[in-house]
């Protein structure tokens, strides 16, 4: 396999490139092959943006007639038949069904771009400086979203100071015994605690990155009343644990919260195309016109493609299929789990949003090297890397999830028997 070029003229900063050494070229459902033709089961999805698999036929077949038929592509924030079909499909398919009201801000195609957009318009509507986030989130690369992640190493990246954040333990951080949401509450509300009240809070309600740290639905209800009774915005970065992975569309379903804002990105294109939203509470949306901009917010191929993954979603096949799906996926873990207390400490997450808590970085290193030779992707998460991300496509077939948790089965055992 030549990967040359890749090391003489590639910026050492690639992660997955050397992690997976070898080279890609097709990809169908939960299966991608390199050029030899050897196929691998994918469960790490784009770390969650190809949620509908690789090449969904169901998604693609519209994208590819766009594109056949010399529609317009790129259109900044002009309106076009292919948007209005999105915006058509994702108020009807997704908002409405699930009694929510929001107006929809196309921002840059990044999850980061969705972020600083939502944290830009909470300053703007409180007129505070400050946001609450908390312990090992992870909000993307760019300056604000930089500041509200946990990790250290993403914080001292921008090289720049990061104001204004406030730094709250996660439901269940450290200890069960801190009830992270009355230490919210009572902070807030008292004149004595040195915390300036905050804009917003920003939360992912399963912290893929920074570990698969799963909150309760009570811990986000709870949150939710907090923010409701101190004036505070709630922003959920929905940027991966959205778009259909936990089972739900939105993961705060569990929940039943409403959050003032909501940022999606990811999975919602159902492609793998770059495409983000900021929800925005209606009365929250003071934003004047051309405000806030971005060159790339009018992706037409993306809107076709997510507006075929909307309407998937009031197919009772389908959602019965996930539902299943997700049953299997855990019932595989739970085995894995009961299997191998030498190697897995605990299950997280919840749905298909699931990761494996190992031993050490060393057992989750070992791990993906004998899956990845033996035809699986997976990979790790955690502020120290001992979390096996598990998240196969939410359409993946029986046999291929099968086929993947065999593997990474077997990996588990090898790497068992290694010590
Ligand atoms: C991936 C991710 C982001 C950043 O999205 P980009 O498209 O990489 O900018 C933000 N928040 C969460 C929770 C994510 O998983």
């Amino acid at each position: 396999m030549n990967t040359d070029i890749f090391t003489a003229h590639e910026s050492n900063v690639r992660r997955y490139g050397p992690s997976f050494p070898t080279v890609f070229t097709k990809a169908l459902g939960a299966t991608i092959w390199d050029e030899t033709g050897k196929p691998f089961i994918d469960f790490l999805v784009g770390s969650g943006a190809l949620n509908y698999g690789h090449n969904n036929p169901t998604i693609m077949a519209p994208a590819i007639e766009y594109l056949a038929g010399g529609n317009i592509l790129l259109s900044l924030d002009m309106y076009t038949a292919a948007k209005r079909d999105f915006i058509e499909a994702f108020v009807d398919g997704i908002l409405k069904p699930r009694g929510l009201s929001y107006k929809i801000q196309f921002p840059g195609p990044t999850g980061t771009n969705a972020n600083e957009a939502a944290l830009a318009l909470a300053r703007k509507y409180t007129g505070r400086s400050s946001v609450m986030a908390f312990t090992n989130a992870y909000h993307g690369m760019s300056l604000g979203s930089l500041a509200v992640s946990g990790s250290a190493s993403t914080r001292e990246l921008g090289g720049v100071a990061r104001h204004d954040v406030i730094r709250v333990p996660y439901d269940g951080y450290a200890n069960q015994a801190i009830d992270s949401a009355s230490y919210i509450d009572g902070v807030l509300g008292d004149p004595g605690s040195g915390i300036e009240k905050p804009a917003a809070i920003i939360l992912e309600t399963i912290q893929a990155e920074g570990g698969m740290n799963t909150a309760s639905a009570a811990w986000l209800t709870e949150i939710q009343r907090i923010c409701r009774k101190h004036d505070v915005v709630l922003i959920v970065d929905d940027i991966q644990a959205g778009s259909g992975r936990t089972g739900d569309f939105f993961s705060f379903e569990v929940a039943k919260i409403e959050p003032d804002i909501v940022c999606l990105s990811k999975s919602l294109s159902g492609s793998g195309n770059p495409l983000s939203i900021v929800l925005i509470r209606p009365d929250m949306d003071i934003w004047k016109p051309g405000e806030h901009s971005g060159t790339f917010r009018g992706n037409n191929l993306a809107f076709t493609t997510a507006g075929a993954m909307c309407k998937m979603w009031s197919e009772r096949q389908f959602t019965a299929g996930v539902e299943r799906t997700a049953a299997n996926l855990q019932r595989h873990l739970d085995h894995l789990v009961a299997k191998f207390p030498k190697c897995i400490e605990q299950k997280r997450g919840r749905g298909l949003m699931t990761g494996l808590k190992c031993r050490s970085q060393a057992v989750v290193g070992r791990v993906h090297d004998v899956a990845f030779e033996n035809g699986l992707l997976i990979e790790s998460s955690g502020p120290n890397r001992d979390v096996i991300k598990v998240l196969p496509p939410i359409t993946i077939t029986d046999d291929e999830l099968d086929h993947g948790i065999a593997i990474l089965d077997h990996a588990l055992k090898e790497q068992a028997n290694g010590d």
